[in-house]
């Protein structure tokens, strides 16, 4: 108590209050305050502080040094401005004038929210004093009191942060995201239920954005917003996570096959046009799914496995969705080797152009040689330009491949014996960029060669973005007397209002028109014809694309197409060779090759478990549809015997042998593979993580082994196995 009293200056106390109008107050009742005082701090209601002239602490309630964990007597004699650090944050307590400056200025001090230094964990004191002054007018310190507002603080803190919504579309923000993940991932795990995350990027939306302003990419995002909406409905929640991309959380979702159907309609409602203020805008989108607790068991492993699942999408040309696969972690670390060695291709030398004929619709004589790039890796040999060209254009890499290529056609064009035409491949992505038609001019005065005789190929995604700036690139370009052709037509977001107004010359029917043409009931016969006079109508040329067999070749050439290219004719070849058929005089090309299309196969060769009475088989994997598959691997084993083929990662898929003959079987799937959104295969439905935690393993996320990790094979050894095994790993070595 002496310390509250010396300290606190109680005696000291010179001008009297209104209600001590008394001389002087008896020592009872002195004490009496005091002990009032006292228990006022002890309850942690209220602390007191004050200071002397220059400011040094000279009390503090105990109490208030206990909160903070520092001993009274380390405080004591301090410049009071160290106890205290100023609130940086940027917020609604944060005061206009900080502490130093009011105790500088002797100002009284009214509810100031402050942060205690040194300390770990956060502690806020809301303080308030008041300048002393002695008869003559000189300051002598400062009395006040305190109060600690920690808690108060930080709900309102959470408060606000919760209470975010995404201003602009109204939808959840990333705040609220992330913690309905975190509820309803811990919520799965008492319930064992599953739920599903999307990731949701647009395509192009940047272009849209910088060319036209920021009102015009903000109203742009409402309707996309609006867009998600209507698709998703109260199935699940959605929110924008900043910029361009969006989440969408799914609770009880677990069949893949429902989830492409959502992500197939996601990305075709995104492409479609927008109109903003009159001005019209296309932008595109890629989807990447992830599944709990298949996929993760935690937000940041789902929420990675979503992201992982949506590059995938990104590098596989986007407008698609993915769903996540254990695969996906190699091809990333692929991608990034690829990003790496390709920076260093054109200096190592390991790319080359070829060149594919594409001849005449009547007499098949060769028109023009399309540019295809190739890249051989100095150790992972031949490396497809359909891998390394989206991954060239997301690492910036395309303007100087892609300036390269220009260059080296026009320069190898321009010795060829013949003046056909050349066709060279633009990537979307560097045709947005301003320098092409100075590219192509240097490309064209360097060489020599004659304008007219070089086609510039560019896909349908050219249209998405800003418009009037491809409109002025296509006048450039015509300027300089080169020819447009659009490639891959009616694959991406086919626009005929711009078609109208582009200055194509030609338009190529895209391969996967041509491919099963010829099948029964399939409608891209169709669709060739109305290419085909559309075409017409507009003046331009048509090349039908990806002619492999002799009757897809009858289909195109009785369809009208003006132009043919495929490996019927020839694959794409070296320049060397073309100089050497050029040379050779004569220009027509045979078809040669198979007479009828036949259904795809995927050809795959992977290693593949085959589950037969509780015994575990490896087999590998030689076609793959989504009814059925080709597997080698067993000898004889009987027509119609039930099995399950474990294609990992959890997929078992239930099967009946079909076809059987030595080592090769043919099983139909007793339910249809779905499609993982890319070009590859997968089950609806996996093994269930709970499922294998029910078996007595820990519950986590799939890999690999799932029927093992079951328990799967323990009751084997009773058993003896009903197939003989062949060692598929000599005989895939020895297979052609
Ligand atoms: P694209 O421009 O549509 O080229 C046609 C693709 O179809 C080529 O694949 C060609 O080899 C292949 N092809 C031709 N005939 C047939 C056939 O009968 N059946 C099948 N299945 N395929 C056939 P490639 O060379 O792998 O190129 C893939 C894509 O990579 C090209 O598609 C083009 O978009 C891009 N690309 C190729 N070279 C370049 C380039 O120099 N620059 C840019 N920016 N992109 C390129
Ligand atoms: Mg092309
Ligand atoms: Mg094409």
């Amino acid at each position: 108590m002496r310390h509250l009293i010396s300290g606190f200056g109680v005696r000291k106390r010179k001008k009297a209050g209104p209600q001590e109008d008394r001389k002087s107050l008896g020592r009872a009742e002195l004490m009496h305050r005091v002990e009032l005082l006292a228990s006022f701090e002890q309850a942690g209601l209220g602390w007191f502080w004050a200071t002397d002239g220059d400011g040094r602490l000279t009390y503090l309630s105990y109490s208030a040094a206990d909160r903070i964990g520092r001993a009274i007597d380390e405080l004591l004699h301090q410049p009071i401005i160290n106890l205290f650090e100023p609130d940086t944050e940027d917020n609604e307590f944060r005061s206009e004038r900080p502490l130093v400056f009011l105790l500088k200025a002797r100002n009284s001090i009214s509810q100031l929210t402050v942060r205690i230094s040194g300390t770990e964990k956060e502690n806020w004191w809301e303080i308030s004093g008041k300048p002393q002054f002695d008869e003559q007018g000189n300051f002598t310190g400062y009395r006040g009191s305190a109060k600690d507002v920690t808690a108060t603080r930080e709900s309102m803190r959470d408060a606000a942060r919760m209470a975010q919504y995404d201003e602009l579309t109204g939808l959840a923000n990333r705040h609220r995201m992330k913690r309905r993940l975190a509820a309803q991932l811990e919520a799965n795990r008492n319930t064992k239920r599953s739920c599903a995350l999307l990731l949701l990027d647009l395509d192009r939306f940047k272009q849209v954005n910088d060319t036209h302003g920021h009102p015009v990419g903000d109203e742009l995002l409402k309707q996309v917003a609006s867009r998600i909406k209507r698709i998703v409905g109260d199935r699940g929640e959605i929110g924008r996570m900043g910029g361009d991309e969006f989440k969408i959380l799914l609770p009880d979702a677990d069949d893949r096959g429902m989830l492409g159907d959502l992500g197939q309609r996601l990305v075709q409602m995104l492409s479609q046009p927008y109109s903003i203020n009159g001005l019209r805008a296309v932008i595109g989108a890629s989807v990447g799914i992830a599944i709990a607790p298949y996929d993760g068991l935690v937000p940041d492993e789902l929420v990675s496995a979503a992201d992982l699942a949506l590059y995938s999408a990104k590098a596989h040309g986007r407008g698609q969705y993915r769903f996540y696969c254990s695969d996906l972690k190699k091809e990333a670390q692929r991608r990034a080797m690829i990003e790496g060695d390709l920076r260093d291709a054109i200096s190592r030398d390991e790319l080359r152009m070829f060149y594919q004929p594409i001849v005449d619709g009547v007499t098949h004589e060769v028109k023009c040689m399309e540019a295809l790039i190739r890249w051989e890796h100095s150790e992972r040999g031949f490396i497809p330009p359909g891998e390394f060209i989206p991954i060239a254009e997301e690492a910036g890499l395309i303007k100087t491949i892609g300036g390269w290529a220009i260059q080296e056609v026009c320069r190898q064009a321009s010795e060829w014996p013949v003046p056909i035409r050349v066709a060279i491949n633009v990537s979307a992505v560097q045709f947005e960029n301003d320098d092409l038609p100075r590219i192509v001019s240097d490309a064209l005065k360097s060489s020599g060669i004659d304008p007219a005789r070089v086609e510039l190929e560019i896909t349908e995604s050219v249209f998405i973005g800003d418009y009037g700036r491809t409109q002025r690139t296509f006048k450039d370009l015509k300027k300089l007397g080169v020819r447009l052709v659009l490639d891959d037509f009616g694959t991406g977001y086919s626009s005929l209002s711009y078609l109208r107004k582009a200055p194509f010359d030609k338009i190529k029917i895209d391969q996967s028109f041509v491919r099963g043409a010829t099948e029964k009931g399939n409608n891209n016969k169709a669709i060739i014809s109305s290419i085909v006079s559309l075409a017409g109508a507009l003046d331009m040329e048509t090349v039908a694309e990806g002619v492999e067999t002799k009757d897809e070749l009858a289909l195109v050439k009785e369809r009208g197409a003006s132009h043919l290219q495929g490996l019927l004719f020839s694959a794409a070849v070296t320049h060397d060779e073309v100089m050497a058929v050029l040379g050779s005089g004569s220009l027509v090309y045979e078809p040669r090759g198979p007479e009828k299309y036949r259904a795809p196969r995927r050809s795959e060769l992977r290693r593949i478990g085959l589950i037969h009475d509780d015994h575990r088989y490896e087999v590998t994997i030689r076609n793959l549809s989504r009814t059925g598959a080709m597997i080698e691997g067993l000898l004889n084993v009987p027509l119609d015997t039930k099995v399950v083929l474990d294609l990992g990662d959890g997929q078992l898929a239930v099967a009946t042998i079909k076809r059987s003959e030595e080592f090769i079987q043919g099983v139909e799937f007793e339910t249809p593979l779905i499609s993982n959104g890319s070009d590859g295969l997968c089950t609806r439905y996996r093994v269930s993580p709970y499922q294998i935690e029910a078996a007595g393993r820990p519950l986590a996320a799939l890999s690999g082994d799932a029927y093992a990790q079951l328990g799967g094979g323990a009751g084997a050894a009773q058993r003896p196995r009903a197939f003989m095994e062949m060692d598929t790993g000599k005989r895939m070595a020895g297979m052609p």
